[in-house]
């Protein structure tokens, strides 16, 4: 077994390499007024395209983070003087894990929602990237084993990743779990004579024609989630990350979030990009925002790939482009709806959006 000692300034060279290594586009969705979401926002990412060859780019506080373990030194990809003479060193073995780094490292949650950090092991040539994720109050937020984070109650705790093979190398997410109501100016009042679900040939509807009950709150689908799950494995396993930042968004959880977007938009624009309490698709817990909720999505290679296949995981690409007059909204690449493999390969075959392959509306009635 081949011992190394590595030193800060190896890890200095290895700060910058993160800083400079691609991550999947459009992190930088706190520029753009759409949204749907800001669950996870754009300053908790650690990872920015931009400031790639700044000045500035080593280390930010998120950055540092990953200070905690090493970087693998067979390679040293630039070469960097010490930044620090700060006497900080240590030994690892091959096939070790030497560095975790994750795409966030702060989130907040509401009660009920949950997000999933993407986690990237060094040295990538790892034999055994496999990980161990545990929550440090389990009454807070809970952690699956692929990393799926879901708010429990409110308060704050540390999720920690650690590989399987080096323990001592672990990365962090402090989480903040909010309850719903934090958000809202006012318990949104139900809707008289509420309405009722619409179901047409089987699917579930809510655009602007079909709203759905207030208290229709029935959290992310478990199927859908699958599915999901799936697809993100199979993408994956073609180099590709794609992740979900914003599922099931509750009926009072929407109200806030129009209601912000009107205040900042107007009404009838927030109308293109955020439905009305009641109207949006998130509150089926069958839709999914995916990466980074803008535009620039559209010019990933997660896209594409998503666009090819991922009718084959029973998803449809819900708003695409041009089609603002039909489906009530302008485009969204980032958002898919789940309908089941055998109904969404049809609906995608047919060219048609859903609207049009049901032969409905989405305009609100005022
Ligand atoms: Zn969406």
């Amino acid at each position: 077994m081949k011992m190394k000692k590595i030193t800060a300034a190896v890890f200095a060279a290895a700060l910058v390499l993160s800083a400079c290594t691609p991550v999947e586009d459009g992190s930088e969705t706190d520029t753009i007024p759409v949204l749907g979401n800001n669950i996870v926002t754009a300053e908790e990412e650690p990872i920015k395209t931009e400031p790639t060859e700044s000045e500035a780019a080593p280390v930010s506080e998120e950055q540092s983070k990953p200070a905690e373990t090493w970087a693998d030194t067979e390679e040293p990809p630039l070469e960097i003087p010490p930044q620090s003479e700060t006497e900080t060193e240590d030994t690892y073995s091959e096939g070790e894990i030497t560095v975790i780094e994750l795409t966030y490292y702060n989130v907040t949650l509401e009660t009920g929602d949950s997000s999933m950090p993407i986690v990237t092991m060094y040295p990538e040539d790892a034999p055994d990237k496999s990980e161990k994720w545990t929550s440090s109050d389990e009454n807070i937020a809970v952690v699956d084993d692929i990393g799926n984070i879901t708010a429990v109650s409110e308060g704050e705790c540390i999720i920690r990743v650690q590989s399987a093979v080096s323990p001592e190398v672990y990365a962090e997410v402090n989480v903040t779990v909010i309850s719903p109501e934090e958000e809202e100016s006012e318990p949104s009042s139900k809707n008289e004579g509420d309405t009722e679900l619409t179901y047409i040939d089987g699917i579930l509807i809510a655009n602007k024609t079909y709203a759905l009950p207030s208290d229709y709150n029935p959290g992310v689908d478990p199927d859908a989630q699958a599915a999901f799950d799936k697809m993100q494995s199979a993408a994956a396993e073609e180099g590709l990350n794609i992740y979900i930042s914003s599922g099931f968004r509750s009926y009072d959880y929407q109200a806030g979030l129009y209601e912000r977007y009107v205040e900042r938009s107007g009404k009838a624009e927030a109308d293109r990009y955020s439905a009305r309490p009641g109207h949006s698709e998130h509150q089926t817990g069958l839709a999914f925002d995916l990466n980074s909720i803008d535009i620039t999505f559209a010019d990933t290679e997660e896209y594409e790939w998503v666009k090819a296949h991922c009718a084959e995981y029973g998803f449809i690409i819900r708003y695409p482009e041009g089609k603002e007059s039909i489906t009530g909204y302008m485009y969204e690449p980032w958002h898919i709806r789940y309908l089941g493999a055998e109904t969404a390969k049809k609906v995608t075959d047919s060219g048609l959006t859903l609207e049009e392959y049901l032969g409905i509306d989405s305009k609100y009635s005022e």
